[in-house]
């Protein structure tokens, strides 16, 4: 596996490969690596791509700096574990060079509407331009590649893909099904920050969107079953939707069909997001 730094080593290695009759899968994170990005960096590997991964805990999407300051972070056992992985290439940019007139400063921003301002995005202002901005930029230096993304984010790969395809990047976005802990809770860097007991409470989460993943349901029903059960435990619930599996708006009663829950909780001060896909049976 080889290292980058630098912008202009990460286009010519990226191009090199595509030279070489290889396609480049680009998988992107902000570190702090385990089985989740690990699984994303094998789905590449087994497709038989020239695997990039980088690793940037981008300022621009944190709307919280404790959120930022707190975000762990363990360069050492990511190189291992990526290289272990299969990647080809690990690209860890430097700050300056992603945002050279600083986080704070970069006039260019990319916008998604609509997808951009639901759920994650409404409660956490301007997360999502923050994203959708560093992705353009990995997606403008990498090249054309396939590029991967967990479905543990599904509201950010659903809005990946979108921008991608609104700005015209030759970029393939695969989505990876979410990998979770044995005892369910999704993978997630942000999980060591939990104490015993909020991870213990954070379980209704996953629990709550197994239950109604197995029992066929109108969207209203599902939404208040995961609603109940969360705050019967006391939790602090952000929000819990049933949408649509590609636009995300929120399903009404008349929907019939595939559907995705989508929740989000905090616990210890720690946010949690968790999704399922479901099916929805139109009540009313
Ligand atoms: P992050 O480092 O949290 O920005 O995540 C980088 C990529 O890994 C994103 O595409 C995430 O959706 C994906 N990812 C994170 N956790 C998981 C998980 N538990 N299962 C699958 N993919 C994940």
């Amino acid at each position: 596996m080889i290292e980058i730094d630098d912008l202009s080593g990460w286009r010519d290695a990226a191009s090199a490969a595509r030279a070489s009759g290889r396609r480049v899968g680009l998988v992107p994170t902000m570190g702090a690596l385990h089985a989740g990005h690990r699984r994303l960096i094998e789905t590449a590997t087994a497709a038989g791509d020239w695997v990039l991964v980088t690793i940037f805990v981008n300022p621009r999407q944190f709307d919280d700096p404790e959120d930022l300051a707190r975000y762990p972070r363990d360069l050492g056992a990511d190189r291992l574990t990526a290289s272990a992985a299969g990647a080809d290439c690990l690209v860890i940019p430097r700050t300056r060079d992603m945002w050279p007139d600083g986080p704070e400063n970069t006039s260019t921003t990319v916008h998604v509407a609509g997808l951009g301002d639901l759920y994650e995005g409404a409660q956490r202002p301007g997360h999502f331009d923050g994203v959708a901005s560093v992705v353009a930029k990995l997606f403008a230096i990498t090249g054309p590649c396939r590029a991967y993304f967990g479905e543990k984010d599904y509201q950010q790969m659903t809005l990946v893909r979108a921008m991608a395809r609104d700005l015209g990047f030759d970029v393939d976005v695969v989505s990876v099904p979410i990998v979770r802990d044995e005892d369910g809770l999704a993978l997630s860097s942000r999980n060591v920050l939990l104490s015993a007991e909020g991870r213990r409470r954070a379980l209704h989460l996953p629990a709550a969107l197994a239950d109604v993943a197995a029992e066929p349901a109108c969207a209203s029903q599902m939404r208040e079953r995961v609603r109940s059960r969360l705050a019967d435990a006391g939790l602090e619930v952000a929000y819990v939707e049933v949408v649509d599996p590609v636009t995300l708006t929120a399903l009404d009663d008349h929907a019939e069909g595939e559907a995705r829950v989508l929740g989000a909780i905090v616990v210890d001060g720690v946010r949690l997001i968790d999704n399922v896909a479901v099916h929805v049976k139109g009540g009313a």
